[in-house]
């Protein structure tokens, strides 16, 4: 039992896990030299320019509160990014807000949205935090399984599991492309979802953008431009910009939903920080293309990882986005994807994600995140394949 439970905290919270990638991260952090492939972060510096202006801000004392929503030069900003990069249409008065990373845009979304007991498809495998923020809602996750349609959620899925349940869900969490599989849609697939869930009115879709920017061959397609008043989107600098730790997120939602996010908004954080605020007014107005380098250092990582795991004979779909690959176990060594990947750590120094964090559907799966410097993926490539070859001798 937990030894807090005396005091009679929350429940929903006393039941929360910490993140199973920080968790992993953490337990095999001893077997050093290692090489970590773990975390969901880009290893580039913050472009100079949006560093030079959040200095030109302190110098300024630019230190308030900003208004709820974000200063008004950042929503103008941001909806300018995704009118031209999206073709969205919000209006920065009253459509656009500025949170504290694309985390606290979801909390407020789904704190915002969930009473206890409402039902929130989840497509799985799927980014842990969604779970946590729906469990604290006192909602409940109901899961539907990609791992058969290339990680891709369909409509006839989701028109399925509809059927099964006893109401409409409040809501579907749709994240492409996806963590942590690297999956994107086609401008017919996110249409042909849209399509789908206009016919639920009040099923709302909370539509995770944030690796908008990280797109191969073709361009990112929000869901907004097809359902927009059903639609809450969501994104931020965290990867675009390489600003994870700046904490600045993004939401996109009808009016009539964003003044109720304010309000949430506001009870979390006040404002996001200004200085943040000030630097991401730099990021989207001046470096529009500033992902540009980044996705093709990323792309050079994503091909060479891929024909690795394609000379090892393991089943991989090339991803379409982001900066993870999800790879199948190698079959018939007996291991679950936890054991795998201790046992590659441990042996062999290199850190993945086991595909159960990502939830059941993830299960025979393992994560690769080729966020680090080609040299480092070069060298765990190298012991990821000695590895397996060793574990295929042992069977
Ligand atoms: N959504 C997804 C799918 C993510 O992978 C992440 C971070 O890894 C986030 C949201 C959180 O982003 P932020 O750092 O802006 O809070």
């Amino acid at each position: 039992m937990n030894k807090f439970t005396h005091f009679n905290l929350k429940q929903q919270i006393l039941n929360l896990e910490i993140s199973k990638i920080r968790q992993f991260d953490d337990e095999v952090s001893t077997f050093e030299p290692l090489i970590r492939l773990t975390l969901g972060q880009p290893d580039f510096p913050t472009p100079e320019h949006v560093k030079e202006a959040a200095k030109k801000a302190i110098d300024a004392d630019y230190s308030f509160y900003t208004s709820t929503a974000g200063d008004i030069k950042l929503r103008e900003a941001a909806s300018d990014f995704a009118s031209v990069k999206y073709s969205l249409d919000y209006d920065p008065e009253t459509e656009v807000i500025a949170t504290v990373g694309a985390t606290e845009a979801l909390a407020v979304t789904l704190f915002t949205l969930l009473n206890p007991g409402d039902y929130v498809l989840t497509p799985s495998p799927f980014f842990s935090l969604y779970e946590s923020l729906v469990r604290m809602s006192q909602a409940v996750p109901v899961y539907i399984d990609t791992s058969e349609s290339g990680f891709l959620v369909t409509p006839e899925q989701i028109e399925e599991t509809i059927s099964t349940l006893d109401k409409i869900p409040k809501a579907v969490i749709l994240n492409y492309p996806n963590n942590p599989t690297g999956m994107t849609w086609t401008a017919d697939e996110a249409k042909a979802i849209a399509l789908t869930l206009s016919n639920y009115p009040d099923l709302l879709a909370v539509s995770d953008e944030i690796y908008s920017e990280l797109v191969y061959d073709s361009t990112h397609v929000s869901l907004g431009t097809y359902l927009r008043e059903q639609t809450i989107v969501i994104n931020g600098l965290s990867k675009s910009h390489a600003m994870t730790g700046w904490r600045l997120g993004l939401i996109y939602a009808p009016s009539a939903i964003a003044s109720e996010l304010v309000k949430t908004h506001q009870s979390l954080v006040t404002s996001a920080s200004s200085i943040t605020q000030y630097a991401g007014i730099e990021a989207l107005t001046h470096g529009q293309d500033d992902a540009l380098p980044m996705k093709a250092a990323y792309k050079k990582r994503r091909d060479l990882v891929i024909k690795t795991l394609k000379d090892l004979n393991l089943v991989v779909t090339e991803p379409k986005g982001a900066f993870y690959i999800f790879s199948a176990l190698p079959k018939g060594v007996g291991m679950d994807s936890y054991d795998f990947c201790y046992g590659l750590a441990e042996t062999h120094q290199v850190a993945v994600i086991p595909g159960s964090a990502f939830g059941a559907a993830g299960e025979g799966y393992f994560r690769i995140s080729y966020a680090s410097s080609l040299s480092d993926i070069k060298t765990a490539m190298d012991r990821l394949t000695r590895y397996v070859h060793d574990l295929r001798d042992l069977n």
